[in-house]
């Protein structure tokens, strides 16, 4: 996730595990020599590493590690590049040292491999963040209008409220800039990306206009829920 100096010669490491979320540890002389960690420290790369355990809250020690995949491509392009960049700091945000969640090292990970394009790469983002998100503690509420409580059965237009979390029908509220209109499409793929039954490989058939709205109402949801813009978040827009 982040590499930084340490010392003479060490390098601080800020990695993502699957049994133990986020984790800080010291590659000792990373730096003088990289024969233990060949190519295997730069960020997004995906990497089995051997690291011992100090006591809690302080790093651990990385003793070596082996790239398995390095993630090129993200590195080469700004977009992608911005995208990844994201997914790392929302990652950080919603799950510091400490907050173990197993399905989001798999969800990272399938992310990370899925931005091969530019054109691909909202949709992507928006799978991301609506499932970081979910586990984070922050579904969106899409079953009821989030005041009156009538159900909303998938049937015309609704609109976000990050207020509340969830959406409310047009008796109950007025699409506007800070609550963006809701298609039926937007609805029902906000649902399966946030229940998990939506596969990356369905992108393709989702219409510009859906991807324009949740891409919408996602942003208002993290800055609502967050109460912070994200730094690398300004590279999206
Ligand atoms: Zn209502």
């Amino acid at each position: 996730m982040r590499v930084k100096e340490f010392g003479e010669t060490d390098l601080l490491v800020t990695f993502f595990t699957p049994t133990h979320g986020q984790l800080k540890g010291v590659a000792k002389a990373a730096r003088k020599s990289r024969k233990r960690f060949v190519n295997c420290l730069d960020r997004f790369s995906l990497v089995s590493l051997e690291y011992a355990f100090k006591k809690e809250g302080s790093p651990s020690f990385l003793h070596c590690g082996k790239l398995l995949d390095g993630h090129e491509e993200l590195r080469c392009d700004f977009g992608l590049l911005s995208a990844a960049s994201y997914m790392i700091e929302l990652t950080e945000t919603l799950f510091p040292s400490g907050v173990s969640e197993p399905r989001v090292f798999d969800l990272l990970k399938d992310s990370l491999a899925s931005l091969t394009s530019a054109k691909t790469a909202d949709a992507v983002l928006i799978a991301f963040e609506a499932r970081a998100m979910t586990f984070g503690g922050y579904r969106v509420n899409l079953e009821k209008c989030s005041k009156c409580r009538r159900p909303y059965k998938g049937e015309g237009m609704a609109v976000f409220k990050p207020e509340r979390g969830g959406i409310a029908c047009l008796r109950c509220g007025q699409p506007s800039h800070l609550h963006p209109s809701m298609t039926p499409e937007a609805v029902e793929v906000l649902g399966k990306i946030q229940e998990g039954s939506f596969s990356l490989s369905d992108i393709d058939r989702l219409k510009d206009e859906t991807l324009n709205l949740l891409k919408k109402a996602l942003k208002l949801h993290r800055e609502y829920r967050l109460e912070q813009r994200l730094k690398t978040s300004k590279y999206l827009e």
